[in-house]
């Protein structure tokens, strides 16, 4: 079977032109009859990689999914689609079960969705061997890995499950969870045959990453929602308490917000999520209980409130945000303090020992990622074993982090000359306490008040040294044993700064501001897909994506042609929702003067017929509406700074809505207005000359057209 076909199915269903990174060469693998293993980051389109093939082979593909919402969700999206799909899981009795299956032997499925405790059951697995299952599809695969994070014991099922049938399927497994151990765990407890192994990239561009240290988490979460309002993101607590404390406090402050950790009802869990999919509530605070069953595409930010236990959490939980590709942040409020959290769930878990040092170990990278100070981004990828990172992401709070970095040199030699007197046998509480000078009992029973270095940072709090510390240790110049209560150690790189070779730096960070416009198009639009999902009664993510409401409203479609050639917008979408969404565009259009027919301007703007195309400096007059800044247009349509000034320009021309006052200095339109008044609008360079030197051609010309296009409709008035 040819990658042709696959291409032709995600086009007509999905509404995709084009595979994104490795969806082709897994699809193709699958389609020739090959096991596949597949390791891509959250949001990179693993669904894809076995839905399409479900809909080429011939028969069913039965599809191993851990939780119960995520099945649904996925079936219910692939109905959207016009694909017949059906889950067995739990929530449905036994007459409703034997009803799927019964459709299943007339062969009206390409997919069903099997959680993997109903393997338990030896008649269950009987009644699946009278189909004809072309492939069993293992979704979170590292669930069968005890070293994996999620681990789940029927997982262990699935072989000798595949090993009852008949006729052995095609099996194909699918992760996001890279490392060494748990990849082998897939391969050999899967028995996978012969099989395509694909590890993709981690990166995900589209994700922003910022850690915070050392400020006020409450106010910090506040200052943000109140910049970010109406964005949809998850706020991660490590514990019930924190999370119901954050909760109440958004509440009160009249945030859509809801609560979810393990301490509450199914029922309402089940219905916090339920708000949360279809968007009737925007913030969600949750423990790590919250989490696997989301596959919402359009959640904006992820802020952990706290450390999680380690880096594959972190990686997962952060990655819940930006599924459908668009720009999202991933956001850690760090404080020491949340270390002996977690070393205490460590602690007192039924771990064996060994296994409890590698869990310390983790988390030692977990705040090391918190205390470094090179890109963020690198620092992730490298953990997950990817080779040549790029040193700078330039999307990171390091990267961008311009503020001037405070030279500790000194600092960090005398921490490194304590750590060395203490002859490299105490944890960094204790080196701290003596860097300050504590009377702490321990201290001077040691005799320690006795080194030179007692004392010797006592203008510092303990906190400051203990951060101080942690920032060397994740840096790279110290290191500390993996155990309950770590040792710090001098690392060779610790000497370059101790005989002043080498100085060391450090940094703090900030949020950046997100201004909102209402009256979008595309919050039009969004308003629309909200109201079909509440006549629909299916979240509003199934119905469009935000990136394709992002694309309509840059494109403005009239026709349904047109319509199919946005990104997400497959025939059965086009036909269900297009006219609405049609008409909402054209009603936008005519009230904002915005004529869109017979230009052919811009290139990406090929994907729509000719006589639809839509004139360049609208594609900018839209983006400008969505409260982008020139330089953001530039970049996001790759285009230079001047064009975009040039398309602005001509908006006002044509009369449209652009307050030059964000492009200019206030004062300066009035003593522009006036040279022209002076020197006679016809040319701009005795304006500019007419003018003090540090007033800019482009500041002139903004007040220029603006002037102009007043003077013409002005004029119009007069002769209407
Ligand atoms: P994963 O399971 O890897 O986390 P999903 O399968 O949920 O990712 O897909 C993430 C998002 O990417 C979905 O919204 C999906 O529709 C979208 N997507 C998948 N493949 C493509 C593609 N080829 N082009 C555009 N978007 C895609």
């Amino acid at each position: 079977m040819s990658v042709e076909a696959a291409k032709q199915v995600l086009k007509k269903y999905f509404g995709y032109d084009e595979f994104r990174g490795a969806q082709e060469k897994v699809i193709e693998g699958i389609l020739d009859k090959d096991d596949t293993l597949a390791i891509m980051p959250t949001g990179a389109g693993k669904s894809i990689c076995y839905q399409i093939p479900a809909l080429l082979l011939q028969g069913v593909t039965i599809v191993i999914s851990p939780l119960i919402s995520l099945m649904k969700d996925q079936v219910d999206s692939l109905k959207a689609l016009g694909i017949e799909a059906a889950y067995i899981n739990s929530s449905l009795n036994n007459l409703e079960i034997n009803e799927t299956l019964h459709n299943a032997r007339q062969g009206i499925y390409k997919l069903i969705y099997v959680a993997p405790e109903r393997l338990e059951s030896e008649s269950f697995c009987e009644s699946l061997n009278n189909l004809h299952i072309s492939m069993v599809a293992v979704d979170e695969a590292h669930c069968v890995s005890q070293w994996g994070h999620d681990f789940r014991p029927s997982y262990t099922r699935i072989t000798s499950f595949i090993n009852s049938l008949e006729h052995r399927p095609i099996v194909s497994a699918f992760t996001a969870t890279a490392t060494e151990v748990v990849r082998n765990d897939i391969l050999n407890l899967l028995a996978l045959q012969n099989p395509q192994i694909f590890i993709t990239g981690f990166d995900r561009k589209n994700l922003s990453f910022t850690v915070i240290k050392g400020e006020n988490k409450d106010k910090f979460i506040y200052d943000y929602l109140e910049s970010n309002k109406g964005k949809i993101g998850i706020i991660y607590t490590s514990t019930r308490r924190e999370a119901e404390g954050i909760y109440n406090k958004l509440n009160l402050k009249g945030y859509k917000a809801g609560v979810y950790h393990a301490g509450l009802s199914d029922k309402e869990r089940k219905r916090v999520q339920d708000d949360f999919s279809f968007d009737n509530i925007d913030i969600i605070v949750a423990t790590n209980a919250f989490g696997m069953g989301i596959d919402k595409s359009n959640v904006r930010f992820v802020i952990h409130y706290n450390i999680p236990k380690n880096m594959e959490a972190y990686y997962q939980e952060a990655g819940r945000a930006g599924r459908d590709g668009e720009e999202s942040e991933c956001i850690l409020l760090f404080s020491p303090q949340d270390i002996q959290t977690q070393k205490y769930f460590i602690d007192e878990g039924y771990l064996p020992q060994d296994r409890k040092n590698y869990e310390y170990n983790k988390l030692r990278a977990m705040v090391d990622y918190c205390y470094t100070s090179k890109c963020l981004r690198a620092y992730i990828l490298e953990y997950f074993g990817e080779k040549d990172v790029r040193e700078k992401c330039n999307n990171c709070s390091n990267c961008n982090d311009d503020r001037e970095e405070k030279d500790i040199t000194i600092e960090a030699q005398k921490i490194f000359s304590c750590v060395y007197r203490m002859k490299e046998r105490f944890g960094t509480n204790m080196i701290a306490d003596v860097l300050k000078g504590s009377k702490n009992k321990k201290v001077l029973t040691l005799g320690l008040d006795e080194l030179s270095t007692y004392g010797i940072m006592k203008e510092f709090s303990q906190k400051n040294i203990v951060a101080l510390i942690n920032k060397l240790i994740a840096d790279d110049y110290l290191l500390t044993t993996d155990d309950m209560y770590p040792v710090v150690k001098l690392k060779p790189k610790s000497f370059n700064v101790l005989k002043g070779k080498e100085s060391v730096f450090m940094k703090v960070t900030k949020v950046k501001k997100v201004v909102n416009e209402d009256n979008t198009l595309l919050n039009i639009l969004k308003d629309l897909r909200k109201e079909i999902s509440q006549e629909e009664g299916i979240p509003p993510f199934m119905i469009f994506h935000d990136s394709t409401l992002k694309e309509l409203s840059q494109y403005m479609p009239r026709d349904k042609e047109s319509l199919l050639r946005i990104k997400g917008i497959g025939e059965r979408k086009a036909e269900v929702y297009g006219e609405k969404f049609i008409d909402a565009i054209t009603k936008y259009a005519k009230e904002n003067n915005i004529e869109i027919k017979n230009e052919i301007v811009d290139d990406k703007t090929s994907i729509l017929p000719k006589e639809n195309k839509i004139k360049t400096h609208i594609l900018t007059y839209n983006l400008y509406k969505e409260g982008k800044g020139i330089e953001e247009i530039a970049k996001e349509r790759d285009l230079s700074k001047t064009t975009i000034e040039e398309h602005l320009f001509k908006c006002l021309t044509e009369g449209m809505d652009i307050n030059v006052d964000n492009f200019i200095k206030k004062e300066y339109e009035e003593i522009i207005v006036d040279a022209i008044k002076s020197v006679g609008g016809n040319k701009l360079k005795p304006i500019k000359e007419a003018l003090p030197d540090q007033v800019d051609y482009t500041s002139i010309k903004f007040v220029w057209y603006k002037y102009k296009s007043q003077k013409i409709s002005n004029s119009n008035s007069l002769t209407s």
